[in-house]
């Protein structure tokens, strides 16, 4: 016989292959692959397409059923419904409530300087104390 190829392997299942099918980069494997790693892997990366897992609780969910965090909240990822609402009440509390005392903020309300470390925003009260205190 003229043609004659050496034997090839599958990269995952170690099989050797009759039809190579080539990986796509975004699996992280290398080419080539069987038919049937390549088929579970198409319907690996389908399903990491449809479900996500959300960031702050880790419960896996269609994506469809997640939300983007707001951009103030300064999170990469998505969030589950419960998670999204918590995290918003929070959000929300946090800015309107000094975050030392717990008084309601008005209009005037004081940033923290940052080597404070302090989360949230300040009443004037509570800003003079951390300044004669921390500088
Ligand atoms: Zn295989
Ligand atoms: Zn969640
Ligand atoms: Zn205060």
């Amino acid at each position: 016989m003229i043609f004659k190829s050496k034997p090839e392997f599958c990269t995952v299942c170690k099989k050797q292959i009759t039809h190579k099918h080539k990986a796509k980069k975004e699996w992280n494997v290398k080419s080539p692959l069987c038919g049937d790693c390549y088929v579970d892997k198409m319907k690996e990366s389908y399903d990491a397409s449809v479900h996500q897992n959300c960031v702050a609780c880790g419960t896996r969910h269609k994506v469809t059923d997640l939300w983007e965090p707001r951009w103030q909240w300064d999170m990469t990822g998505l969030l589950c419904k419960s998670c999204f609402d918590k995290k918003e009440e929070d959000f929300t509390k946090k800015k309107n409530f000094c975050c030392i005392c717990g008084a309601k903020l008005g209009f005037l309300r004081y940033n923290p300087k940052s080597k404070w470390s302090l989360d949230g925003q300040l009443c004037k009260n509570c800003w003079d104390a951390q300044k004669t205190k921390n500088g």
